[in-house]
């Protein structure tokens, strides 16, 4: 008998004809002699209404409310799946973050787990119920407010349930049938992966590929959680996120990710002196705005400097104006936004033990005339922010540069 988490993605349980099919496959699972935890999500498209309804009322909803409106979403799934799961003969119970025990910190509409008390699951499972929690949510401390856990969150309720149970293995159902060297939706030559390293995983995650969710790959390797990527809508074997080994160094890319939710900022004709990129990255940070790719230029005569960087589109907004501010009192010219990017990476485990991996990538932009605005690289990946009207033509022409395709 083995302890398996199934999470259910937004478009798995997007209907109740969908969620009928749910239910079969969780009833499967426990008559093949397993307990199951499963994990939902919001309907398709459900989150993203929420966040247009509370857009109409207001430009800059209170985050507190943004997360409880945001939570309904899951409440309603996790309640009917159960429900299904019960009209198939199982004895199912449905539970709110809050109730499976999962606590966060106060940093709302991204809180991050700080501790799951998981003794009422595991006592309803030792009960024989197949307990069907709500995704993407959690509690402050004390049971104070109600959390979310960052958008595609609740792939990070799944693994950190698995974790704090213990499962043998946790299950990630989406609309793919596992992890692809590409997006297949853009990308139709993409090849389904057997395996990819926790590593290679994370990179691809957190530069764009929202298949899993960069945190709850964090916390699989993290914790040691088995994670296997499969689809809700067909049986095919799916990926398993596993520890890197050696057969994995051979291959040089792995995969390639794009993230279309970038903006540019430029601080133009900045003093150049010590202390001004501590003062305008401490601001930013204050906002709590994630900077991701930084470019800094001198001035011919040394005496001034550009700074760009990029961040989140979500968040240039709250960028912005604290940049502003800075480069009022910091007597800079002036300062730009650009919205019309995107960043192309390419990932690999490979790539420490090859050399000229990215001058191809840049070789391959360069054929197909598209400029390269900042780079960054790691040990494991290179990244370029480009225009964002061919983020689509680098991505394919680069898959087969790479040889990727199946
Ligand atoms: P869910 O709602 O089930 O959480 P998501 O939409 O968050 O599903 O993630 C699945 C989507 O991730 C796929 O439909 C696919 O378009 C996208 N995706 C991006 N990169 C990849 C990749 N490398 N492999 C598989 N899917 C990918
Ligand atoms: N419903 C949430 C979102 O759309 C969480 C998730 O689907 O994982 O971001
Ligand atoms: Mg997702």
């Amino acid at each position: 008998m083995a302890l398996i988490v199934q999470k259910y993605g937004g478009s798995s349980v997007g209907s109740i004809d969908r969620i009928k099919e749910v239910a079969g496959r969780v009833a499967r699972t426990a008559e093949a002699g397993n307990k199951v935890v499963v994990v939902v999500s919001a309907m398709a498209g459900e989150t993203d209404k929420l966040i247009d309804f509370a857009r109409q009322l207001s430009p800059k909803p209170s985050e507190r409310e943004m997360d409880i409106l945001l939570s309904s979403g899951e409440r309603v799934t996790s309640a009917l799946t159960a429900m299904a799961v019960e009209s198939s003969g199982h004895k199912a119970m449905a539970m709110t973050g809050r109730q499976a025990g999962i606590i966060t910190d106060t940093v709302f509409t991204r809180a991050r787990i700080e501790k799951i008390s998981s003794e009422r699951v595991k006592k309803a499972l030792d009960d024989g119920y197949i307990v069907v929690i709500a995704g993407f949510q959690g509690v402050t401390r004390g049971e104070i407010d109600i959390t979310t856990l960052g958008r595609g969150g609740s792939d990070l309720s799944a693994v950190a349930i698995a974790a704090a149970v213990k499962a043998d293995l946790c299950e990630i159902y989406t609309d793919v049938d596992g992890v692809y060297t590409t997006d297949p939706n853009i990308v139709p030559e993409a090849r389904k992966l057997e395996k990819i390293a926790y590593e290679e995983m994370l990179e691809l995650a957190s530069l764009g590929a929202k298949v899993l969710q960069a945190r709850s790959v964090e916390f699989a390797k993290k914790y040691k959680v088995p994670v296997v990527v499969r689809s809700s809508f067909n049986e095919n074997p799916g990926t398993l996120v596993v520890e890197e080994d050696k057969e994995m160094e051979n291959v040089v890319v792995s995969g390639i990710a794009y993230d279309k939710n970038q903006a540019k900022i430029t601080i133009v004709n900045v003093p150049d002196k010590p202390g001004i990129a501590a003062k305008l990255f401490d601001s930013i940070a204050s906002a709590d705005v994630i900077v991701d790719m930084i470019v800094q230029n001198i001035s011919s005569d040394g005496k001034s400097a550009d700074i760009s960087f990029t961040v989140p589109r979500t968040d240039s907004d709250r960028a912005l104006e604290v940049t502003e501010a800075v480069a009022l009192e910091l007597g800079a010219k002036r300062v730009d936004k650009r919205e019309d990017i995107s960043k192309v990476s390419i990932v690999g485990v490979g790539m420490r033990s090859h050399s000229g991996v990215a001058s191809r990538m840049f070789q391959t932009l360069a054929g197909h005339n598209i400029n390269i605005m900042m780079i960054s690289t790691s040990e494991i990946k290179v990244s370029c922010v480009i225009d964002l009207k061919f983020t689509e033509l680098a991505v394919r022409v680069l898959h087969e540069t790479f040889g990727l395709a199946g």
